[in-house]
């Protein structure tokens, strides 16, 4: 998927220069077309609807903005620790474009569908602090910084799609069930926590998107084939399966119960066959052929970490099937991918102690914890067409911590 930074927008775009002046001045410059009443941010010189130039006028977007999500984060990319804790969030500009941005809250925080106005204050190298202003005040409540502008003047890129996402409920998955939805997809949100896959799918409605909640355990296999059955009769096809559920239990190997290992291997390994099973046959019969299944494993996969003896060996087992499952499905145009996420701050690493976090942090070489987004936007590049060529690869996520 192409991520545009402020650098790359303004050396790669023709509109780029006056991009960069708006910006300079305190404004937020994109372009509208009248006769198909589209708005672009970052600005397009013709209308991907109309596919012409004359209808195109400059429009100020300062004054326009939604909140879309939130994530929360703890520990802040190199340079802005002063304001942990952070939150990562994703601002709509009124079917303009959109902005990926850090935040720091003061005040009264900001909601999800809160109207804002948003204004470039200070521009560095390529990153731009703005001002987010509440709409309904005149007084600023927050300072957001940005390296990120998202333009929404292509096609979403899962329009029409349908996806299941496991482990939907927090973290990683909750972020890409997001995405998936901003991208046009029906999501099938899955965890065994209904309360969380339920607040997941308010938030996806909150925008407009579509999805619906499952309550699944992925280690039965049973509640595995109700899951696929239950998508098919509420959305009718499946072309996305993101087998991300998984959790981490800690024992060093001397210590390590049967307990303990059991779980870890039928969440994580035996949970991630279940799902490939179930919904194996059904791709086999689709017609057209296609569909793209996204796997979890990890860093501690390829290097071991202590007292994660199940968790690195579930993680590793998820690569070789899904190697495996790569070579089988291919010919159904099926394609099979490992993500192997670093170090990122979900539930799963909250607890880990603040020293080891710091020491983990001073190793990574872009100097900060990876956050769900980072994740979500790889899974969807692998979700996407951009990836179709792509089968049985492990694209490793983690800020060049394990290189
Ligand atoms: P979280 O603990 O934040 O979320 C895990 C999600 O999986 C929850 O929604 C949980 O919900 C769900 N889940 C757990 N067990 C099951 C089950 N048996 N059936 C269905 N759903 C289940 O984890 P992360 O977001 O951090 O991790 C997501 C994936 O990324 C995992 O596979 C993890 O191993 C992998 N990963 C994470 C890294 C990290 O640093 N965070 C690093 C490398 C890999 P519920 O308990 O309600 O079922």
């Amino acid at each position: 998927m192409k991520q545009f930074g402020y650098r790359d927008y303004i050396s790669q775009s023709k509109m780029g220069s006056r991009f960069l002046s708006a910006l300079r001045e305190g404004r937020l410059e994109g372009t509208h077309c009248s006769q198909c009443d589209i708005r672009y941010y970052p600005p397009r010189a013709n209308c991907k609807e109309c596919l012409s130039d004359e209808n195109i006028n400059y429009i100020d977007y300062s004054g326009e903005g939604k909140i879309l999500s939130f994530s929360e984060v703890h520990v802040p990319p190199a340079g802005f620790e002063r304001f942990a804790p952070y939150t990562v969030c994703v601002i709509d500009l009124k079917e303009g474009g959109r902005l990926v941005a850090w935040i720091n809250q003061e005040g009264e925080p900001l909601k999800i569908g809160e109207d804002v106005r948003v204004k470039p204050e200070v521009i560095e190298e390529d990153r731009v602090t703005y001002r987010v202003i509440r709409a309904t005040q005149s007084k600023e409540i927050t300072k957001i910084t940005t390296t990120e502008i998202e333009p929404k003047f292509r096609f979403k890129k899962l329009q029409g799609k349908v996806a299941i996402i496991t482990g939907g409920g927090k973290g990683i998955g909750r972020e890409i069930a997001l995405e998936y939805a901003r991208e046009g997809a029906k999501t099938i949100v899955a965890a065994r926590t209904l309360s969380d896959i339920e607040a997941v799918v308010a938030e996806i409605k909150e925008f407009g998107g579509e999805a619906f909640a499952v309550t699944c355990d992925v280690a039965d296999a049973e509640n595995v084939q109700q899951l696929i059955n239950i998508t098919l009769e509420k959305f009718q096809q499946i072309d996305i399966l993101v087998n991300n559920a998984g959790i981490s239990r800690s024992a060093l190997i001397n210590k390590m119960t049967d307990d303990i290992w059991n779980s870890v291997i039928n969440i994580n390994l035996t949970g991630t066959f279940n799902c490939i099973r179930a919904i194996a046959p059904y791709f086999m019969n689709k017609r057209p052929f296609g569909g793209k299944i996204i796997n979890f494993t990890s860093t501690a996969a390829k290097y071991g970490n202590l007292g994660q003896a199940a968790y690195a060996a579930s993680k590793w087992g998820i690569i070789a099937l899904s190697k495996t499952a790569a070579r089988e499905l291919a010919r159904y145009k099926v394609n099979v991918n490992c993500i192997m996420p670093g170090y990122i701050e979900t539930a799963m690493t909250a607890d880990t102690p603040l020293v080891y976090k710091e020491e983990t942090i001073a190793q990574i070489p872009q100097m900060r914890i990876g956050f769900p987004i980072d994740i979500a936007k790889v899974a969807l590049f692998l979700a996407s067409s951009d990836s179709d060529y792509m089968t049985g690869s492990v694209v490793q996520v983690d800020g060049g911590l394990r290189m």
